[in-house]
């Protein structure tokens, strides 16, 4: 379709949507950067910052010093007069964050509760926690995005089913926040926003295809094809953590036995370590112990480095993946374990499909995969995005 075909309204929005996708991408620019960046002419270009200017999604900052002639005003992701929330819902503890709109996290605002196993209760901390959050900030605040373990209908914006966090089940805690303070909410399960905040913040910025494999809790799969976050039919694809490895196996909390989750992740190995001292450790304290020496296991750490590798050589053979980002504690455990678990995962997977594929840490946090959510859905309701 020529641009000529296109109403000027959308193509306005389109502007606009191409503009925010810029500053997201290369930081604070001026109009003439934009215009040159974007290709667009400056009128049109001046007339979506415009627009962004009014939503508050955008701030004029000052002109560099260092530039000859009259420098343009520098056009930023809004940092004062606007934020956003994010909140993580998780096993164990749940979150509270605010940031700016180039997702810098407000962390003095960062509030932490332990996640109740009463829905009811859940509901009631956070939004405490939220609208606490927005009262005392002189920031608007422009939406909150929910980062949420297991199956997530993210057109109903309900969660259906999470092994990891039953509370959750048949619940649809955007729409709890909305009621609550009358901001925008918007949840998406908790791989595929951090896949998102990965490509957003993090180190797979510019990447069209990669995978992000997150193995703290749960073992989550985000997976960018061709540019394109992979959705399935309904959004639930890439439940990589459900799949059996052992038949016979222990109970998952999905139901099934020996899934691949109850042997490749942080939880996992807390778990093995835990059956054998007789005595309940969270991941969290079996990876700190682990990385200063206070505890050896080094037989529970070979047995999830396998798995983790399965799970690795697994996504690099269905995928063919760029990049492989690994999310976790695991990896902290000591500077050799990354390149151990590499070195298993090339035995196990397609030689040219592991050659092609940098495997590495993943950078940002869940607390991160929240903001990224709500982030992604302000840039998408900005107006479409101008195919390239
Ligand atoms: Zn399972």
């Amino acid at each position: 379709m020529a641009s000529s075909d296109i109403q000027p309204g959308l193509l306005r929005k389109m502007t606009v949507r191409r503009v925010l996708e810029c500053l997201q991408q290369l930081g604070p620019l001026s109009r003439a950067d934009l215009t040159r960046e974007t290709g667009i002419s400056a009128p049109t270009v001046s007339k979506a910052v415009a627009d962004l200017l009014d939503s508050g999604l955008l701030e004029e900052g000052a002109a560099p010093d260092n530039v000859l002639g009259r420098p343009g005003k520098r056009l930023q992701l809004a940092q004062d007069r606007a934020q956003v929330l994010g909140v993580v819902l998780d096993a164990g503890t749940c979150d509270v964050v605010a940031a700016s709109l180039d997702g810098a996290i407000h962390q003095e605002m960062t509030t932490t509760f332990a996640t109740p196993s009463r829905y009811d209760n859940l509901r009631q901390l956070m939004s405490d926690a939220v609208c606490d959050m927005i009262a005392s900030s002189t920031a608007t605040t422009l939406g909150i995005g929910i980062s949420m373990p297991g199956l997530t209908d993210e057109n109903a914006q309900r969660n259906l089913f999470s092994p990891n966090l039953h509370a959750i089940n048949q619940q649809n805690p955007a729409a709890d926040l909305f009621a609550a303070t009358g901001v925008t909410a918007i949840a998406m399960q908790d791989a595929r926003a951090l896949c998102m905040a990965e490509r957003l913040y993090g180190n797979a910025r510019g990447l069209h295809d990669f995978a992000m494999l997150d193995v703290s809790t749960g073992l989550g799969l985000g997976v960018f094809s061709g540019g394109e976050l992979l959705s399935g039919h309904n959004g639930f694809a890439g439940e990589l953590g459900h799949i059996t490895v052992d038949p016979t196996g222990k109970l998952c909390g999905c139901g099934n036995h020996g899934c691949l989750e109850t042997l490749a992740t942080d939880t996992a190995l807390a778990a093995m370590i835990s059956d054998r001292l007789g005595e309940r450790l969270s991941a969290e304290v079996v990876i700190e112990r682990l990385h200063n020496g206070e505890l050896q296991a080094p037989q529970e750490v070979n047995r999830v480095c396998e798995y983790l590798a399965i799970a690795m050589a697994s996504v690099i053979n269905l995928f063919n993946p760029s990049n492989l980002l690994i999310h976790g504690g695991f990896p902290s455990i000591s500077e050799s374990i990354l390149p151990q678990v590499i070195r298993m995962t090339q035995r196990r997977a397609l030689a040219p499909s592991f050659e092609r594929c940098e495997i590495k840490t993943a950078a940002t946090t869940k607390q991160l995969a929240a903001i990224a959510a709500i982030v992604h859905h302000l840039t998408c309701a900005a107006g479409p995005r101008v195919s390239d």
